[in-house]
């Protein structure tokens, strides 16, 4: 078997490419120039959980089976996290990594992302609640919500490569600060460069390491919002319309994103539920169960009988009305598919068209 090279995953959530072009970068910019860079997509409905484990996988979600952050079970009527790796139905890289008897490292900023993602990890960090050693070490971290969460995680990093330098490492940010602020802002420009600097000092520590990075999502300004299930109740159609991008995190986005699944109290009224959403400005798309899973490889049996997406200025949820305007940033539709793609060092070369195929070939076999 050729030799391992040893490589760290990032994914840095929220990062939306306009992020990148917004605030000088030079760390990153040096990568991308001696390795590959190129704008790709990922995966719809482009929420966390979704394009995490896609990327912890290496596959998309009709393979491993996470297809939103929050999932209705029409058989029991239960609603609940997709949130543990219980759902998971393909090993993750460090699953893969460890049974060729390599070390693996999981670290995030989420205790809940760390569950769903952590699987096959030797060593398993999360900032939200992390290792007395490592606070010891760094300093207890931010809040949650702090805007340097992210840099702590980061330093977190870069001691583990230093101290016990695991031959596959998984790292993932929080996206708390692109859902506040956009590319532009002063507050935004101060968090995309504090993490080009701890990039920059984690690749001079670990030169001969491979670097692959890449986000599970971009995020959009949005102004409108639509209630699904009071649009379907006004056309006399009893239904259930899920957030996909449902967390327990709701301060970043207050359950409000870009796609939902709805589910029907009576399948009979398909037709007419897809030809009265097609009809309310903001939904850009509806489709029936299997069109979608078809369409975004999705696993038809864990949706809605609809997917409906979003325009980039709507974003789904619960309103006084069919239609209020509203003013946050979110994601979970199609304009929040573009996201950046890098890869650095040995055997980093290739044609990444979608953030899973950075990791596919890892480990494999
Ligand atoms: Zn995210």
């Amino acid at each position: 078997m050729a030799p391992w090279p040893k490589t760290v995953v990032l994914c840095i959530d929220g990062l939306d490419p306009s992020y990148i072009e917004a605030t000088p970068t030079p760390a990153i910019d040096d990568l991308a120039a001696a390795g590959y860079y190129a704008v790709g997509q990922a995966v719809v409905p482009t929420v966390t959980n979704v394009n995490n484990v896609s990327i912890v996988t290496g596959t998309p979600p009709n393979e491993h089976g996470i297809t939103a952050n929050y999932v209705l079970d029409p058989r029991t009527g239960r609603e609940t996290y997709m949130e543990s790796a219980e759902f998971l139905c393909r090993p993750t890289i460090l699953d893969r990594a460890r049974r060729r008897g390599l070390s693996t490292a999981a670290l995030t900023a989420k205790q809940k992302l760390l569950d769903l993602v952590g699987q096959g990890a030797d060593y398993a960090l999360c900032a939200e609640a992390p290792d007395a050693e490592m606070v010891q070490k760094l300093g207890p971290p931010p809040d949650i919500y702090a805007p340097d969460l992210n840099l702590w995680l980061l330093k977190a990093l870069a001691l583990l490569l230093r101290e016990q330098d695991p031959d596959l490492v998984y790292c993932a940010t929080t996206d708390g600060m692109m859902h506040r602020y956009a590319p532009e802002s002063l507050e935004s420009q101060a968090h995309i460069r504090g993490l080009d600097v701890a990039l920059g000092h984690i690749a001079e520590d670990a030169p001969r390491h491979r670097i692959l990075l890449t986000a599970d999502h971009g995020m959009s300004g949005k102004e409108w919002g639509v209630d699904l299930e009071k649009a379907l109740a006004s056309g006399g159609i009893v239904a259930r319309a899920i957030p996909i991008i449902k967390d327990r995190y709701v301060v970043h986005h207050g359950n409000l994103g870009g796609a939902a699944y709805v589910h029907l109290a009576d399948l009979g009224a398909l037709d007419q539920a897809c030809a009265l959403l097609s009809e309310i400005p903001g939904v850009e798309e509806v489709h029936p169960r299997q069109q979608a899973a078809d369409r975004f490889q999705l696993m038809a049996e864990r949706i809605g009988d609809l997917l409906v997406l979003a325009d980039a200025y709507t974003v789904f949820g619960t309103f006084e009305a069919v239609r209020v305007p509203v003013r946050l940033r979110s994601h979970g539709s199609r304009h929040e598919g573009a996201i950046p793609i890098l890869a650095y060092g040995p055997e980093a070369g290739g044609d990444y068209k979608r953030n899973y195929e950075l990791t596919a070939g890892l480990c494999l076999g």
